[in-house]
């Protein structure tokens, strides 16, 4: 009940389609029981010798055409059931994507991805075959089992009946013990498929680093486990499964031998025709089926509800960014202004920001800096809304920032991230994600700004050089700078660099930040480095100490203040100063 109310969006949406194929099922099931009945009377007509050879022709005649008749009918239904279920398998898919896409980092925190591929996979298709096969099991089991019923009653006899379905209630009994074993089993062999697809992402995407650290044959060794693992759960749930079909066609054959004995036994008294007695076992021989798919049935539904728990748990749980309810409308952030925020991260200990105040205006520079680990990037993924805020500690243009339209936000957030994210694409089409049909102009220009020309001229197929997965064919460097091109080309309105240039030398980053003040003159921009000679310029330098502001002022400010700052620029000029003597030498 459950599995049909979690997917009765879907049941109701295909309403239709699924009444056809149940009527025509139906229809089927009322045709089958003819034939038995036919071939009885003809044997009672041979019986007493009343049978002639043009009735009989009429007969055969009548036996094909009717199952010719009932093959095209299985042809709809079929056709029409798993339609369904190749049509719930799609929209179940994308379902998930866009839920999925919707997520914000702490979704992705508590799910990995292996078990986010294994629900789109293996939980999708036991879902859908629920929907499709487990509904033609289920009708066919109560549509055909009480045809059947009616027609052993109504023609033969109700005594026989009843005593060839004594057995019956063991049935149930064993299928429902068989049943909750085989849905635990299958929830654990899913979850360690789960863990196998992690494994095998990870170690795939991280195999550079396993050569370089020579770790090839533990993982190897360590990934034997997991897939041993996968194989025991799924040999358990084979070794559950296996037990259905001896079960039921144990009872199924205690059912027959009362059906013949008890039935010879009415015949010998003439309560019952050897006709009667031949059509009696061919209908009972008609339960069999039902029975088996029954039990298939609670197997198909025990997956398909195990999946769907699963996925609707998936479904289930929000993204901790969401839209404001009352939104204000801001068009242009004129300053940006932190009133004392406090943050931390969701399941995280300790505050990683705390008590930051100061504020920024329209075509202001900020310069940030600090020790690794001192807030930095913290302070930079508040404006792109990735985690909960506090409320009103926040400002832009006067409005906190939870209460303004999240595309309108991102639009106009330019953003270079510290660890690089590029797509296996083409360099072309990895900037051209900044800003959807940019003309070829604009590429030009960012291009030219984030210093990529000479790079890129290089390369055989230029701006179509296809980069490798998350651009393993690019040099650490280049990298940074196509997300620099990538991030400049809408010219957004805040540009955020959290220490996009540490991978490129002195010289490139001198040249690239001088475009980006020329460029970008009238335009916020936030940069947050370790190389500190980047924000000499800035309108404003805050220096971060665990997540606190310890120092803030001008470059020149700062230098006369005396603290971390003045003692980093010191120990940097000097190791410039060396480095350029020993470049002379
Ligand atoms: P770096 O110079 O190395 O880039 P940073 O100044 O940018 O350092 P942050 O990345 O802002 O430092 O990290 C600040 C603190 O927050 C660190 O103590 C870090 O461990 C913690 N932190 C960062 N990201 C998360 C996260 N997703 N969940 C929990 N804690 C985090
Ligand atoms: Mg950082």
């Amino acid at each position: 009940m459950n599995f049909v109310s979690k997917l009765s969006w879907f049941f109701r949406e295909r309403a239709a389609h699924y009444a056809l194929a149940i009527g025509v099922l139906i229809l089927v099931n009322l045709m089958a029981v003819i034939p038995p009945r036919i071939i009885g009377s003809v044997i009672d007509s041979i019986r007493t010798s009343t049978l002639t050879a043009e009735e009989l022709g009429r007969t055969v005649l009548f036996l094909v055409g009717l199952s010719v008749f009932v093959y095209l009918l299985n042809l709809v239904w079929v056709n029409t059931l798993f339609g369904n279920s190749a049509v719930l398998e799609s929209d179940l898919r994308s379902k998930l994507f866009r839920h999925l896409l919707r997520m914000t980092p702490s979704f992705f925190h508590r799910n990995r991805t292996g078990d986010l591929m294994a629900l789109a996979t293996n939980d999708v298709v036991a879902i859908s075959q629920t929907a499709g096969f487990g509904v033609l099991t289920l009708v066919s089991t109560l549509v055909g089992t009480s045809i059947v019923l009616v027609t052993m009653v109504v023609f033969i006899d109700y005594k026989l009946m009843l005593a060839a379905l004594i057995p019956l209630p063991f049935l149930a009994i064993a299928i429902n013990v068989l049943g909750k074993r085989m849905r635990m089993r299958f929830m654990e062999a899913q979850a360690s498929f789960g863990r196998m697809n992690d494994h095998a992402v990870e170690s795939i995407s991280g195999l550079r680093v396993l050569r370089s650290y020579v770790q090839e044959s533990r993982d190897l060794h360590a990934f034997d486990q997991v897939t041993g693992n996968v194989m025991e759960m799924n040999r358990k749930v084979a070794v559950v499964n296996s037990l259905f079909q001896p079960v039921i066609s144990t009872i199924v054959g205690v059912s027959y031998a009362i059906g013949i004995g008890y039935g010879s036994y009415l015949v010998f008294h003439t309560e019952l025709t050897l006709g009667q007695l031949v059509s009696f076992n061919i209908y009972l021989g008609m339960l069999i089926w039902p029975m088996i798919s029954f039990g298939e049935f609670i197997n198909i539904l025990q997956r398909g509800s195990a999946s769907a728990d699963r996925m609707y748990q998936s479904f289930a749980q929000k993204a901790d960014v969401s839209e404001s309810e009352k939104p204000l409308a801001v068009d242009l952030p004129i300053s940006i202004e932190f009133e004392g925020l406090t943050f931390r991260y969701p399941n995280a200990a300790s505050d990683s920001l705390s008590d930051v105040a100061f504020r920024l205006n329209r075509g202001q520079t900020l310069g940030i800096v600090g020790r690794t680990g001192s807030g930095k990037s913290t302070l930079l993924k508040q404006l792109l809304r990735q985690y909960p805020i506090e409320q009103n500690k926040l400002l832009l243009t006067g409005v906190p920032i939870e209460r303004i339209n999240l595309d309108k936000l991102k639009s106009w957030i330019g953003y270079v991230p510290q660890e690089h994210l590029l797509l296996s694409k083409s360099i072309r089409e990895n900037i051209m994600l900044g800003m959807e049909g940019a003309p070829p102009e604009r590429l030009d220009e960012a291009v030219t700004l984030a210093s990529l020309r000479e790079d890129i001229a290089l390369m055989k197929e230029g701006l179509d050089t296809v980069i490798g997965e998350y651009g393993v064919m690019l040099s650490g460097g280049q990298k940074q700078r196509v997300s620099i091109a990538r991030a400049v080309l809408a010219d957004p309105e805040i540009l955020i660099l959290d220490d996009a240039l540490s991978a490129v030398d002195a010289r490139t980053e001198a040249r690239i930040l001088e475009n980006i003040r020329r460029e970008r003159a009238g335009k916020t921009t936030l940069i947050a480095t370790h190389r500190l000679s980047a924000v000499s310029h800035a309108d404003l330098i805050l220096v971060f100490e665990d997540g606190r502001i310890a120092e803030r002022g001008t470059h020149e400010q700062l230098m006369s203040q005396g603290g971390w700052y003045k003692e980093q620029v010191e120990r940097q000029q000097m190791e410039s100063s060396l480095m350029s003597e020993l470049e002379k030498e």
